[in-house]
């Protein structure tokens, strides 16, 4: 999500732990646990466990983390040649800079933030109101119009949640209604109303990562921010990634293809051979399950699988611009409208050390970019800039475009709260199969889908799940 918002347990704590997946069970305070060294010496990789987690990104890396402090053995098995996911940090034109999540959104009570100054990683807060916004002719919109749109914009939005609307009613139609309302009411002037489509743009459309008319009124209502700044991470989300896997078993370049449930082990097929355990966390994206890449034996239950379709995955897709010089004034944001398009560049230049924009691509908008090449999405975003900054627009030194749609690992950005979501479709997806196939993931969470904090939490409640599934299993034998 981007911008604005944002050993042995005992048999009853294991009841009332694995009965509510959910949010206030997330918010307990994160114990920050030392992973214990059960990395095995190399060429002697064992081929069971008493859990395989599939997929190494956040979400995987902290079940492992939590299952290996409980006392339990631990493969994760990761397809990329790397750890991290939908979390990577890289080097471009002599900086650091973010392919997938750049924010930790509202540190105020977020495991992510707690776990990185456990960790002494500095952090870079975000002024999301420090912007410069230039309209379709160039010129910048006065500080004062775009403070009283994002007003309206938000007011109708509180309004919007707290009024009884049709199940598949969704977010777009009903706030520009009320917007255009406000226009005729004298409410807002014509230009107030062309900013409030622009703070809709950078805030909500990226914060959805889909267009605003395909995002459900009630499944949004779900959606929990935390308060707090957002803070980018200067040395990159990246060595957070190496923190939480530090001591964990992980295999990489392991696509797994298979999960067999049907015997009392676990039968996890890659394309390197097999391998079982006890139980098996699935931690893959929304998006790659919904591609049905891994085949369950049995078929996983048909209300499971009926959620998973009706859960959006969203797009966001960055496009980044590293200058020598910079040509823009020092504001944390700057947006530019050009031939009815609305770009929105992040100034990642603090958080990078070097001049840097980044701009955030959603929705249809991000679906477009992929289809383009390089070159071409590269001079998209110049001739928006050159709409606002003309001559003084220097070619880029180096560039990097994000394609999180076509990656067969990802296949999306983050899961979206489209008009199909019905309440209770993300406990569904979350809910254990058999006892011995369980979910995690930022899809599973029902408040923080969408971020890393929330898929931190995913793994956090999932490996408590496992360990009372493992505990109960070993006492009825
Ligand atoms: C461009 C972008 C910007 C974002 N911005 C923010 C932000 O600013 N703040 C924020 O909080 N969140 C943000 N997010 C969302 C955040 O990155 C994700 O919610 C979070 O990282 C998801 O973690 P995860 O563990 O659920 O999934 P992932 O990180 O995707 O991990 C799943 C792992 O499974 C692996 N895998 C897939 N298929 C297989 C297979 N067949 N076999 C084995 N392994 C497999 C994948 O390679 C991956 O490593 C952003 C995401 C994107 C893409």
């Amino acid at each position: 999500m981007q911008v604005s918002r944002r050993q042995l347990l005992n048999g009853a704590a294991c009841v009332a732990i694995s009965a509510s997946p959910k949010v206030a069970l997330a918010l307990q305070p994160d114990r920050v646990v030392a992973a214990p060294a059960r990395v095995p010496a190399r060429g002697a990789a064992k081929r069971h466990a008493d859990v395989i987690v599939i997929g190494a990104g956040v979400s995987g890396l902290k079940t492992a983390r939590e299952l290996m402090a409980r006392g339990h053995s631990v493969i994760v098995l990761e397809a990329r040649d790397r750890t991290g996911g939908r979390l990577h940090t890289v080097r471009l034109g002599g900086r650091s800079v973010e392919r997938g999540a750049g924010w930790i959104h509202g540190i105020t009570g977020n495991p992510v933030a707690v776990f990185a100054r456990s960790k002494g990683q500095p952090t870079i807060v975000t002024d999301w109101d420090d912007v410069a916004l230039h309209g379709p002719d160039g010129s910048v919109y006065a500080k004062a119009d775009y403070r009283i749109a994002s007003e309206r914009v938000d007011a109708h939005i509180d309004a919007i949640l707290a009024t009884p609307s049709a199940p598949d009613a969704t977010l777009g139609p009903v706030l520009s209604a009320a917007l255009d309302a406000d226009v005729r009411a004298g409410k807002l002037t014509t230009r107030q109303r062309q900013v409030a489509d622009w703070y809709i743009e950078a805030s909500l459309k990226s914060d959805f990562a889909e267009e605003l008319d395909r995002i459900g009124i009630r499944s949004y209502g779900s959606y929990k921010s935390l308060p707090g700044d957002d803070v980018t991470l200067p040395r990159g989300y990246s060595a957070i990634v190496d923190e939480l896997g530090k001591g964990v078993d992980v295999r990489l370049l392991q696509r797994v293809r298979a999960v067999d449930y049907r015997g009392s082990d676990v039968v996890v097929t890659t394309d390197n051979g097999k391998l079982t355990a006890a139980s098996v966390v699935v931690t893959t994206p929304l998006g790659v399950l919904k591609h049905g890449t891994i085949a369950f034996e049995p078929a996983l239950p048909a209300a499971k699988t009926a959620a998973m379709q009706r859960l959006g995955v969203g797009l966001l897709n960055r496009v980044t611009l590293c200058f020598d010089q910079p040509f823009w004034p020092d504001k944390a944001i700057i947006g530019v409208e050009r031939d009815d398009q609305r770009w929105f560049f992040v100034n990642a230049t603090k958080t990078s050390g070097k001049p840097t924009l980044v701009a955030l691509v959603a929705g249809d908008q991000a679906r477009a970019l992929e289809e383009l090449t390089d070159e071409a999405a590269v001079e998209r975003a110049l001739v928006a800039l050159r709409g606002a900054y003309g001559e003084r627009v220097t070619a880029p030194r180096a560039t990097l475009i994000t394609r999180w749609g076509s990656d067969e690992f990802s296949r999306g950005s983050y899961s979206a709260d489209t008009a199909h979501v019905r309440p209770g479709d993300r406990n569904a997806f979350a809910a254990p199969v058999s006892e011995r196939v369980f979910f995690a993931g930022e899809a599973t969470h029902d408040g923080f889908h969408g971020t890393v904090h929330g898929a931190y939490e995913s793994g956090a409640r999932v490996a408590r799940e496992v360990s009372c599934a493992l505990a109960r299993t070993r006492r009825a034998v």
